[in-house]
């Protein structure tokens, strides 16, 4: 399923705290990529294709796998969609996905051991910029 533009422009809950979620705005090359971010329970969604041009890691979002044996359905739903999302893992971290329009969900622990996995693995400036940002957005909160 392609979202629409109105589509993404819709606010997304967050299915924890069922709030308005805050768009944060992430610079990256071409027009820039808008993200939601929950400032109550720090977690964060990704519509599809929006992690990969934030990381610029064309492969980011293909090399989410599942693990065997676990219980993969996810608790709640998908923010944007309403189907249903799997627990998978990119670069060993668990991130859970919608199976129908392919957005992820990070929560905070998650993206903090994404953003140390994927530090060690991309020596990257863009990319630090990207987890760095995020984290500053977040301290000027507090
Ligand atoms: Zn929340
Ligand atoms: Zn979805």
């Amino acid at each position: 399923m392609r979202l629409t533009k109105a589509q993404k422009l819709q606010l997304v809950i967050c299915p924890h705290c069922n709030i308005d979620m805050e768009r944060l705005e992430i610079e990256v090359p071409g027009p820039n990529v808008f993200i939601d971010y929950c400032p109550k329970c720090n977690s964060y969604w990704f519509d599809k294709g929006e992690f990969r041009k934030i990381v610029k890691d064309r492969l980011a979002e293909k090399n989410v796998g599942k693990q065997e044996g676990m219980n993969e359905w996810v608790k709640f739903g998908c923010p944007r969609c309403g189907e249903n999302m799997r627990m998978k893992f990119m670069y060993n971290v668990e991130v859970d996905q919608c199976d129908e329009c392919g957005g992820i969900w990070l929560d905070d622990g998650e993206l903090l051991q994404l953003k140390e996995k994927y530090l060690e693995r991309i020596q990257d400036k863009h990319t630090r910029g990207f987890f760095n940002k995020l984290y500053t957005l977040k301290m000027d909160r507090k």
